[in-house]
């Protein structure tokens, strides 16, 4: 992503810009992984001595709260965060913990009318769990030897 671009995203937001605030958002629209913001710290902690997890967490959680970007946590162990804010469904590995975003499943969950007047509904998330490509791959080989 072109670094004009997410200043005026961010700015769009009311987000004061910093170059951590930068480089974390650009981080987390760069990649397709569901970091936690222990994974984006580690990543950008060598380009900013001065950063702290916490300005990690803050920042995401603004983030978050400006809908720039949502918290995904099907695990329930530490949140994730997804950069992509359209409606998809993720597939979560029952083994490696990887959350893999599926864009080529478009499953609508209707509940009925009922649902929709008693309660105020803001999301809606799909979630499969199994195997991924690269668990199957290891459980074969662990299989042969
Ligand atoms: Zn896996
Ligand atoms: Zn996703």
């Amino acid at each position: 992503m072109v670094k004009k671009e997410s200043v005026e995203i961010l700015k769009a937001k009311n987000i004061q810009v910093t170059p951590q605030r930068l480089a974390i958002f650009e981080q987390l629209m760069g990649r397709k992984d569901h970091p936690s913001a222990e994974m984006i710290f580690n990543d950008i902690k060598n380009d900013f001595p001065s950063l702290t997890l916490v300005t990690v967490y803050n920042t995401l959680q603004k983030l978050v709260s400006t809908d720039l970007c949502i918290k995904v946590n099907p695990l329930h162990t530490s949140a994730r965060y997804d950069g992509n804010t359209e409606v998809h469904q993720h597939l979560v590995c029952n083994h490696c913990q990887k959350i893999i975003d599926m864009h080529d499943a478009s499953v609508s969950v209707e509940l009925p009318d009922l649902i929709y007047e008693k309660y105020k509904i803001v999301e809606q998330s799909v979630t499969f769990y199994g195997t991924c490509v690269e668990c199957q791959e290891t459980m074969r080989t662990s299989t042969i030897n």
